[in-house]
Protein backbone atom coordinates (compact mmCIF):
# COMPACT_ATOMS: atom_id res chain seq x y z
CA UNK A 1 0.00 0.00 0.00
CA UNK A 2 1.21 3.46 -0.72
CA UNK A 3 0.20 6.82 0.85
CA UNK A 4 0.32 9.51 -1.55
CA UNK A 5 -0.31 13.10 -0.19
CA UNK A 6 -2.42 15.29 -2.76
CA UNK A 7 -4.05 18.13 -2.02
CA UNK A 8 -3.75 18.10 1.90
CA UNK A 9 -5.42 14.50 1.76
CA UNK A 10 -3.09 11.31 2.66
CA UNK A 11 -4.52 9.01 -0.21
CA UNK A 12 -4.02 4.99 0.40
CA UNK A 13 -3.01 3.79 -3.11
CA UNK A 14 -2.98 0.22 -4.18
CA UNK A 15 -1.09 -0.80 -7.60
CA UNK A 16 -2.27 -3.81 -9.15
CA UNK A 17 -1.72 -5.60 -12.56
CA UNK A 18 -4.00 -7.27 -14.91
CA UNK A 19 -4.46 -8.00 -18.27
CA UNK A 20 -7.12 -5.10 -18.60
CA UNK A 21 -6.31 -3.58 -21.76
CA UNK A 22 -6.93 0.01 -20.40
CA UNK A 23 -5.41 1.28 -17.15
CA UNK A 24 -8.45 2.30 -14.73
CA UNK A 25 -9.04 3.49 -11.11
CA UNK A 26 -11.76 2.40 -8.84
CA UNK A 27 -12.12 3.04 -5.18
CA UNK A 28 -12.73 0.05 -2.32
CA UNK A 29 -13.46 0.72 1.41
CA UNK A 30 -11.19 3.50 1.26
CA UNK A 31 -8.55 2.47 -1.02
CA UNK A 32 -7.72 3.53 -4.47
CA UNK A 33 -6.91 1.23 -6.51
CA UNK A 34 -4.77 1.89 -9.62
CA UNK A 35 -4.98 -1.03 -12.24
CA UNK A 36 -2.31 -1.01 -14.73
CA UNK A 37 -1.89 -3.37 -17.99
CA UNK A 38 0.40 -6.20 -17.07
CA UNK A 39 2.80 -4.66 -19.93
CA UNK A 40 2.29 -1.23 -19.13
CA UNK A 41 5.64 0.43 -17.80
CA UNK A 42 3.84 2.95 -15.94
CA UNK A 43 4.96 4.00 -12.74
CA UNK A 44 2.99 5.45 -9.55
CA UNK A 45 4.59 8.58 -9.67
CA UNK A 46 3.58 8.58 -13.20
CA UNK A 47 -0.05 7.87 -12.55
CA UNK A 48 -0.09 10.46 -9.41
CA UNK A 49 1.15 12.91 -11.45
CA UNK A 50 -0.77 12.79 -13.88
CA UNK A 51 -4.40 11.54 -12.68
CA UNK A 52 -4.35 13.34 -9.18
CA UNK A 53 -7.15 14.75 -9.65
CA UNK A 54 -9.18 11.47 -10.45
CA UNK A 55 -7.63 9.73 -7.37
CA UNK A 56 -8.61 12.37 -4.91
CA UNK A 57 -12.26 12.53 -6.63
CA UNK A 58 -12.09 8.63 -6.16
CA UNK A 59 -11.01 8.70 -2.91
CA UNK A 60 -13.10 11.64 -1.63
CA UNK A 61 -16.40 9.46 -3.16
CA UNK A 62 -15.84 7.30 -0.40
CA UNK A 63 -17.39 7.57 3.35
CA UNK A 64 -14.83 4.63 4.61
CA UNK A 65 -11.26 5.12 5.97
CA UNK A 66 -8.44 2.68 5.95
CA UNK A 67 -7.64 1.17 9.12
CA UNK A 68 -4.08 1.01 10.39
CA UNK A 69 -3.68 -2.52 11.31
CA UNK A 70 -0.53 -5.11 11.22
CA UNK A 71 -0.24 -7.73 9.63
CA UNK A 72 -0.46 -9.98 13.19
CA UNK A 73 -3.53 -8.35 13.83
CA UNK A 74 -5.36 -9.17 10.71
CA UNK A 75 -3.67 -12.31 10.67
CA UNK A 76 -5.22 -12.96 14.10
CA UNK A 77 -8.83 -11.66 13.04
CA UNK A 78 -8.59 -13.84 10.37
CA UNK A 79 -7.94 -17.11 12.28
CA UNK A 80 -10.29 -16.28 14.64
CA UNK A 81 -13.26 -15.97 12.20
CA UNK A 82 -12.02 -18.88 10.06
CA UNK A 83 -12.21 -20.66 13.18
CA UNK A 84 -15.59 -19.44 14.31
CA UNK A 85 -16.91 -19.62 11.04
CA UNK A 86 -16.17 -23.16 9.93
CA UNK A 87 -17.41 -24.48 13.13
CA UNK A 88 -20.40 -22.82 12.28
CA UNK A 89 -21.25 -24.06 8.80
CA UNK A 90 -19.59 -27.11 9.43
CA UNK A 91 -17.20 -27.03 6.96
CA UNK A 92 -12.88 -27.01 6.42
CA UNK A 93 -11.17 -24.90 4.00
CA UNK A 94 -7.99 -26.49 2.95
CA UNK A 95 -5.62 -23.80 2.13
CA UNK A 96 -6.06 -20.47 2.68
CA UNK A 97 -3.78 -17.92 0.32
CA UNK A 98 -3.65 -14.36 1.12
CA UNK A 99 -2.44 -12.80 -2.06
CA UNK A 100 -3.15 -9.21 -3.58
CA UNK A 101 -5.19 -8.20 -6.19
CA UNK A 102 -7.22 -6.09 -8.11
CA UNK A 103 -9.66 -4.37 -5.59
CA UNK A 104 -12.90 -5.79 -7.78
CA UNK A 105 -13.03 -8.97 -5.40
CA UNK A 106 -12.08 -9.14 -1.60
CA UNK A 107 -11.85 -12.99 -1.96
CA UNK A 108 -12.76 -15.82 -3.67
CA UNK A 109 -12.88 -19.75 -3.22
CA UNK A 110 -12.82 -22.76 -5.47
CA UNK A 111 -14.01 -26.48 -5.55
CA UNK A 112 -11.31 -27.47 -3.95
CA UNK A 113 -11.86 -26.19 -0.80
CA UNK A 114 -9.06 -23.37 -1.00
CA UNK A 115 -10.36 -19.76 -0.25
CA UNK A 116 -7.82 -16.67 -1.35
CA UNK A 117 -8.39 -13.52 -0.01
CA UNK A 118 -6.91 -9.97 -0.93
CA UNK A 119 -4.58 -8.68 1.31
CA UNK A 120 -5.40 -5.66 0.56
CA UNK A 121 -8.22 -6.15 3.75
CA UNK A 122 -5.54 -5.93 6.00
CA UNK A 123 -6.52 -2.21 6.18
CA UNK A 124 -10.47 -2.64 5.87
CA UNK A 125 -12.82 -2.33 8.47
CA UNK A 126 -13.28 -5.70 10.87
CA UNK A 127 -17.19 -5.93 9.50
CA UNK A 128 -15.78 -6.14 5.89
CA UNK A 129 -13.31 -9.07 6.82
CA UNK A 130 -15.64 -11.62 8.85
CA UNK A 131 -18.41 -11.33 5.97
CA UNK A 132 -15.71 -11.58 3.36
CA UNK A 133 -14.34 -14.93 5.17
CA UNK A 134 -18.50 -15.56 5.86
CA UNK A 135 -18.97 -15.69 2.61
CA UNK A 136 -16.69 -17.35 1.07
CA UNK A 137 -17.21 -20.46 3.61
CA UNK A 138 -20.46 -20.19 2.57
CA UNK A 139 -19.22 -21.39 -0.79
CA UNK A 140 -17.60 -24.29 0.11
CA UNK A 141 -20.99 -25.12 2.42
CA UNK A 142 -23.03 -25.21 -0.40
CA UNK A 143 -20.30 -27.11 -2.20
CA UNK A 144 -20.08 -29.72 0.48
CA UNK A 145 -23.37 -30.04 1.06
CA UNK A 146 -25.72 -28.88 -1.88
CA UNK A 147 -23.42 -30.26 -4.59
CA UNK A 148 -23.71 -26.76 -6.19
CA UNK A 149 -20.64 -23.67 -6.81
CA UNK A 150 -21.56 -19.99 -6.96
CA UNK A 151 -24.11 -17.25 -6.32
CA UNK A 152 -27.32 -19.41 -6.72
CA UNK A 153 -30.24 -19.85 -4.24
CA UNK A 154 -28.64 -22.94 -2.24
CA UNK A 155 -25.59 -20.06 -1.35
CA UNK A 156 -28.23 -17.15 -0.57
CA UNK A 157 -30.14 -19.72 1.85
CA UNK A 158 -26.85 -19.30 3.55
CA UNK A 159 -25.24 -16.27 3.73
CA UNK A 160 -29.04 -14.56 4.55
CA UNK A 161 -29.00 -16.77 8.06
CA UNK A 162 -26.22 -14.43 9.22
CA UNK A 163 -26.53 -11.29 6.79
CA UNK A 164 -29.30 -9.26 5.38
CA UNK A 165 -29.18 -8.10 1.97
CA UNK A 166 -29.03 -4.71 4.01
CA UNK A 167 -26.49 -5.40 5.62
CA UNK A 168 -24.35 -6.66 3.08
CA UNK A 169 -25.20 -4.07 1.19
CA UNK A 170 -23.90 -1.28 3.80
CA UNK A 171 -20.96 -3.33 4.30
CA UNK A 172 -19.41 -4.01 0.85
CA UNK A 173 -20.61 -0.05 0.57
CA UNK A 174 -17.35 2.27 -0.06
ZN1 LIG B 1 -19.06 -15.34 -3.85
Amino acid sequence: MHIVEIDNNKVPIALTKTYAEEPYILGCQGIVNVNLSIGSKAKLEDVTKYCSNELLNVYNAMTKRIINRSVEKYDKICATYFMRYEKELKVESKEIIHAPFVLEHLGWANNNYNIVLNEYMQYMQKETIKYTIYHELCHLHTLKYNNSFGHNPDFYDVLYQKYSPMEIKKIMEN
